[in-house]
C-alpha cells in the first residue's frame, strides 16, 4: 500500500467514525425524545435527521391533537349524561355496574363508586326487576315502587354482552294523573246530585200534567220549580267557579298591573255580605290600610269576597264579621277576615285551599258552597306573591289573613 492509499484510507476511516457518532447521537436523541412525556418538542438536527425528526414531529403533533379532541368529546358526553335527567346504567357481563350517572344513582339509590362491578341485581332486588333484567321486553318499560318513588326502567342491548338502563322518577307524573282522577270524579259527583234532583222534578212535574194524571196543584209545582231552580242554581255556581280556577291554574295571563283601590273593595265587599247575611250578623269594617293595591281588581275582588262570604256562610246568626285592612311594619298590607262562627279543628287547617275539601259536606252545601272557594283565593294569592294564614278554634271562630308584599303596595 502507498502512503497515498493510506492516508485515503485514513482519511475515510475518520469520515465513516464520524459518521457513526453523529448517527449515534442522533439517535440517542431519538430514544430521550421517545422517552420523554408527551408534548415534548422534537430535537433539532440537520440533514436526513432533521427530515425524520420533523415526520416524526408532524405525527407526533396530530397524534396529541386527536387525543386532546377526543378527550373533549369524552368530557362533553360525560357531561351530557351528568345534565341527563333521565338515569343512565350500563351493565356488562353478570349484569355488574360499570358505569352509572348520578341520576340513576338518586333514582335506584346506588353509590357510583363503591357499587362499581357489584352485580345490579344485589342491589336492586324487587323481584319484578330482577326477571325484567332476566328477559327484558327491550324498549317496554316497567313501572317499579323503589325508595317510595315510582320508577319507569326499560332496558335495551348496547354492544355485545352489554345492557343499557334507562331509569325515570315518575312519581310526580303518577301524582297529577292520581289528582287529575279525583278531580273529574269529585266533578262528576258535585252535578249528579243536583242533576237528579233537577230530573226528578221534572219528572214529577211531567206526570202532573200528563193525560189521564191528576192535575198537581199550582202551588206545589211552583214550589217543585223553586227546588229545580235551586239545584240548576247550585250547578250554575259550580261551573262558573271551576271556569275561573281553570283560567287561573292554565295559561291565565298574568294579573293586569292596575291600582285597585282598597277602599272601595272594602265597601263593594261590605256590600255584598251584607246582603248575603240579610241582618244575621254584625259586620265592621277596619281600615286603616294603604288605599292602593297593584294587582287585578277582578281577582283580588273574588278572593276577599271569597273568604268575607266563607265568614258569613260559617257564622251562626247572631255572630260578628270584622273585614280588616291594615298596614304592615315590612311596607307589606294585610287583609283579614275574623268572624265568631263554627271554626275549624286545627288537622283540617292545612288541606282547606285543596279543590273540593270540605269540614263538613252538608253544611257546605247547604250554604250554597261549592268547595272551590279556597282554592281559588289559593291561586289568586299565588299571582300576587301574597299568602294565607288561617288561625281558628272550633266552636270560637276564625280569622283568613291574606298578606301582601310591599311590592304590591301603592300608596
Ligand atoms: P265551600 O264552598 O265548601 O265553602 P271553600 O273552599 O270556600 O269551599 O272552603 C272550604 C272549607 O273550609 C269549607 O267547606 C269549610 O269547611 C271551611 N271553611 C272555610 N271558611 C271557613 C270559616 N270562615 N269558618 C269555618 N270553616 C270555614
Amino acid at each position: 500500500m502507498t502512503v497515498l492509499g493510506w492516508s485515503i484510507g485514513a482519511g475515510l476511516g475518520v469520515v465513516a467514525v464520524a459518521l457513526l457518532l453523529r448517527n449515534h447521537v442522533q439517535l440517542v436523541r431519538l430514544t430521550r425524545w421517545a422517552e420523554a412525556p408527551v408534548g415534548t418538542p422534537v430535537p433539532d438536527a440537520g440533514g436526513l435527521w432533521g427530515d425524520a425528526f420533523a415526520a416524526l414531529h408532524k405525527r407526533a403533533r396530530g397524534a396529541a391533537e386527536s387525543r386532546r379532541q377526543l378527550q373533549e368529546e369524552l368530557d362533553r358526553l360525560e357531561a351530557l349524561t351528568q345534565a341527563l335527567p333521565e338515569g343512565v346504567v350500563i351493565l356488562g357481563s353478570g349484569h355488574g355496574i360499570e358505569w352509572l350517572n348520578p341520576q340513576a344513582a338518586d333514582d335506584l339509590g346506588l353509590d357510583s363508586g363503591r357499587d362499581l362491578g357489584t352485580p345490579i341485581v344485589n342491589l336492586v332486588r324487587e323481584p319484578e326487576f330482577v326477571r325484567y333484567l332476566e328477559i327484558p321486553q327491550h324498549g317496554v318499560p316497567i313501572h317499579l315502587r323503589r325508595l317510595g318513588r315510582a320508577l319507569q326502567i326499560a332496558a335495551a342491548p348496547f354492544g355485545p354482552g352489554h345492557t343499557l338502563l334507562l331509569t325515570r322518577d315518575v312519581t310526580q307524573l303518577e301524582r297529577l294523573e292520581t289528582m287529575r282522577r279525583d278531580f273529574v270524579a269529585n266533578v262528576s259527583h258535585e252535578l249528579k246530585t243536583p242533576l237528579t234532583v233537577v230530573t226528578g222534578f221534572i219528572e214529577t212535574l211531567r206526570d202532573g200534567i200528563g193525560p189521564g194524571t191528576g192535575e198537581i196543584p199550582a202551588d206545589e209545582a211552583a214550589h217543585y220549580l223553586a227546588l229545580a231552580a235551586d239545584q240548576a242554581g247550585r250547578m250554575q255556581r259550580l261551573i262558573d267557579d271551576l271556569l275561573t280556577l281553570s283560567a287561573l291554574e292554565t295559561g291565565a295571563p298574568p294579573p293586569q298591573e292596575e291600582v285597585v283601590d282598597m277602599r272601595a273593595l272594602l265597601a263593594e265587599v261590605r256590600e255584598e255580605i251584607a246582603s248575603l247575611s240579610a241582618g244575621r250578623h254584625h259586620i265592621r269594617v277596619e281600615d286603616s290600610g294603604p288605599a292602593g293595591l297593584r294587582g287585578s281588581a277582578a281577582e283580588l275582588r273574588s278572593a276577599c269576597g271569597n273568604l268575607a262570604s266563607n265568614a258569613v256562610r260559617y257564622t251562626p246568626p247572631g255572630g260578628s264579621i270584622v273585614l280588616a285592612w291594615h298596614a304592615l311594619p315590612d311596607g307589606g298590607a294585610e287583609y283579614a277576615v275574623t268572624d265568631t262562627g263554627i271554626g275549624i279543628e286545627s288537622q283540617h287547617i292545612p288541606r282547606l285551599t285543596e279543590r273540593f275539601y270540605r269540614v263538613d259536606r252538608g253544611r257546605s252545601r247547604e250554604s250554597g258552597g261549592t268547595g272551590l272557594g279556597l282554592a281559588i283565593v289559593k291561586h289568586v294569592l299565588e299571582r300576587h306573591q301574597a299568602r294565607l294564614a288561617i288561625e281558628s278554634q272550633s266552636g270560637q271562630g276564625s280569622t283568613f289573613r291574606v298578606i301582601f308584599p310591599h311590592v304590591r303596595v301603592a300608596g
